[in-house]
């Protein structure tokens, strides 16, 4: 169960309740509303880089698609205001853009050896 302060007597009054019972204090609706939004972050989001995004979309796609995923998943963590999950689902959008470009400079190699040879 939600409860919040009453601003007259500072008594906790359960959500559900729009009168406090120690108090006889009326909760207005919009008040309330207000009150529990969550705050929004708009300042811009450092555990994520779309750079890396885009560039795995270059390299490889389909590991993009997944880098992409964390990466939005990292942002709506952000808005909110959990940096923790925010660190987390970044770090994972990072390392798969990361691996996207491994894995294309491993088939660079891989193709350039492969002409060394013909
Ligand atoms: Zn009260």
């Amino acid at each position: 169960m939600v409860a919040r302060k009453c601003p007259e007597c500072e008594g906790l009054v359960a959500s559900t309740i729009n009168v406090c019972p120690h108090c006889g204090y009326r909760f207005s609706v919009e008040a309330y509303c207000v009150s529990n939004q969550p705050t929004i972050n708009y300042s811009e989001n450092p555990n994520v880089s779309l750079a890396y995004v885009v560039c795995a979309f270059i390299l490889f796609w389909p590991f993009a698609v997944v880098s992409l995923l964390y990466y939005i998943k990292s942002n709506s963590r952000w808005r909110v205001g959990d940096e923790a999950g925010a660190k987390y689902y970044g770090s994972i959008s990072i390392l798969w853009a990361r691996i996207a470009l491994w894995l294309n400079i491993a088939c660079l190699l891989v193709l350039i050896f492969v002409l060394a040879l013909l």
